[in-house]
């Protein structure tokens, strides 16, 4: 157990090497995270009024058919209107030109009401685009910040994870467990030295025969404040110094 528990003294060591490491990078990984989502959002909303915009565009163009054919239609009846001979061929004329007089006033509403629309996307594409180039540009500008700054310590970081790899192969299961289990829920300060009699991470004091329990680096005893993994190893320390 001995081992484990100065292997766990090692591993939060390298924890805490890798965090700052990790702590370099900044706020750039949520950057470029946000921006990617953006740009995405952007693009998506670029791509169905696009569609919707040629959807538009075909059915104002079935409707400039259909205006034109009701437009010949009511030539036609006016023309015939000059060669009736009946007061009744008349009204029967009258009334079809009323009728598609009717309909080319409906489809002119409609072909007007696709104009507009058709306007109103073609404005709203012509924003988004400079819109999404600068989402673009902001985009791979962070990320190659963040690469810089990766490559930069990748080295270094690669290092203190094949070492904490080693570290942690070198203690058991059980007791990697407990330590990935309050480093979860805490951050990178899992173990705790007993320090002036007290648990040296939240300074609540503890008993004589608890530290002595300790102090033997036989067992996993947690600090009963704070939950942490209580260690000491001074003495080791002087010892090898
Ligand atoms: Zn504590």
């Amino acid at each position: 157990m001995k081992g484990n528990l100065t292997g766990l003294v090692d591993l939060q060591k390298v924890d805490k090497e890798l965090q700052a490491l990790e702590a370099l990078k900044g706020d750039l990984p949520q950057q470029v995270g946000k921006l990617r989502n953006e740009l995405n959002a952007a693009k998506e909303t670029y791509g169905s009024q696009r569609n919707e915009l040629t959807e538009i565009k075909k059915t104002k163009a079935l409707g400039e058919v259909e205006l034109q054919d009701f437009q010949e239609k009511a030539k036609k009846y006016r023309e015939q209107l000059y060669a009736v001979t009946s007061n009744r061929e008349y009204d029967a004329i009258t009334t079809e030109i009323d009728a598609v007089d009717a309909k080319i006033s409906d489809v002119e509403d409609e072909v007007l009401q696709f104009i507009e629309d058709e306007e109103i996307l073609e404005q709203e594409l012509a924003n988004a685009e400079p819109e999404i180039t600068a989402l673009e540009e902001n985009l791979d500008k962070t990320e190659k910040e963040l690469n810089e700054k990766i490559q930069a310590t990748e080295k270094e970081y690669e290092a203190f994870r094949r070492q904490r790899d080693e570290i942690s192969e070198s203690v058991e299961r059980r007791v990697l467990y407990q330590y990935e289990r309050i480093r979860k829920g805490i951050g990178n300060s899992v173990v705790a030295e007993i320090m002036n009699n007290a648990c040296g991470s939240c300074f609540s004091s503890i008993p004589p025969q608890k530290q002595l329990e300790v102090r033997t680096m036989t067992q996993l005893i947690f600090c009963e404040s704070c939950g942490r993994i209580l260690v000491y190893t001074r003495k080791r320390e002087a010892v090898a110094s």
